[in-house]
């Protein structure tokens, strides 16, 4: 069998390359560039930098790209606001808050103030009832990023069981869904599921979602199984690096491990990370489109 890595920052470049086409084409029909515009409250420094980076990868693939960086102390009323005004903005095709939001803030009633059409994020209520039911809407970034990676792989779904570790809105469930409308068999585990290696033992793919360093043990990876690592770990290096503070980014699985048995796995970092960005890239392209194709 032969072994396959599954390269996020790759596959991402092909995928921003595909957003770059599509925004020269959407320019010569609409005269304007699809827009997106990223809202962050407060001075978090991680939030800070992904925000930054979305503004920059947007306006490289030809977009309009706007970040609105507000302070710490907005009210609740100001950010709904601001929602409001991009909502009713002809202009703006996705919206996206940045999370976390400050405490004192409403993040719910927050994320439903986006309009659905331009919630390329995909969490709003109506899209996750769209995905559920097999309609066309926008589907959550990290998740798109995992089937794509997926087909990568060249395994077909059709009927093969599929595990998905991790039951969040963000991640868990929508790549459940996916997976489902691909016709695989899932099974979705979560930190109360019993005898969770053995559960994992049977999947032919095995995301995992969960957010605890390497977790996923070699034995617990089926031989031959499809492996998407969504998580994100920052832990100390090891050795005497280690003591001078330096960390290093794992994953969910201990990709080691895992690799003997996998037919395909993807790295961390330079996995699922890098196709996130590049389909919230690809949503505010469809968004667009969608808005566009609705008002003819
Ligand atoms: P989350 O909201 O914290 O959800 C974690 C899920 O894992 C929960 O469903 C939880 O179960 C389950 N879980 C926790 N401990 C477990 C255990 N011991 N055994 C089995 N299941 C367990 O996290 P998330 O937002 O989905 O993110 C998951 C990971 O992906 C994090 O590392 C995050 O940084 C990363 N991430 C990466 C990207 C990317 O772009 N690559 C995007 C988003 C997230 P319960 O529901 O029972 O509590």
């Amino acid at each position: 069998m032969s072994f396959k890595l599954l390269d996020g920052s790759e596959l991402a470049e092909t995928v921003r390359r595909e957003v770059s086409d599509g925004v020269i084409e959407f320019v010569a029909e609409h005269g304007r560039a699809p827009g997106i515009h990223v809202v962050l409250v407060g001075e978090d420094p991680a939030s800070r930098v992904y925000t930054r980076s979305k503004e920059k990868a947007s306006n490289e693939v030809g977009m309009v790209g706007k970040l609105h960086a507000l302070p710490e102390t907005t009210t609740q009323a100001d950010l709904m606001a601001l929602l409001a005004s991009l909502n009713d903005d002809d202009t703006v095709d996705g919206i996206l808050v940045q999370l976390p939001l400050p405490k004192h803030l409403d993040s719910l009633a927050v994320l439903d103030a986006v309009r659905a059409d331009k919630d390329v994020d995909g969490f709003h209520p109506v899209n996750v009832g769209l995905l559920a039911s097999g309609r066309p809407g926008l589907v959550p970034c990290t998740p798109l990023g995992c089937m794509r990676l997926l087909a990568a792989s060249g395994l077909s779904l059709k009927g093969a069981h599929a595990v998905v570790v991790g039951r969040s809105n963000i991640v868990g469930k929508p790549v459940a869904q996916l997976l489902l409308a691909q016709d695989a068999t899932v099974t979705i585990a979560h930190s109360r599921t019993k005898d969770l290696p053995a559960v994992c033992r049977t999947a032919d793919v095995l995301v995992a979602a969960v957010g605890r360093p390497e977790m996923v043990r070699g034995d617990w990876v089926k031989e031959g199984a499809v492996v998407i690592d969504v998580g994100i770990n920052r832990v100390p290096k090891a050795g005497e690096e280690g003591a001078a503070g330096k960390t290093r980014l794992v994953g969910d699985v201990c990709f080691d491990e895992a690799k003997e048995r996998s037919r395909a796995i993807t790295p961390v970092p330079k996995g699922v990370g890098p196709m996130t960005i590049a389909y919230l890239l690809s949503n505010t392209l469809r968004a667009a489109s969608l808005r566009a194709k609705a008002s003819r």
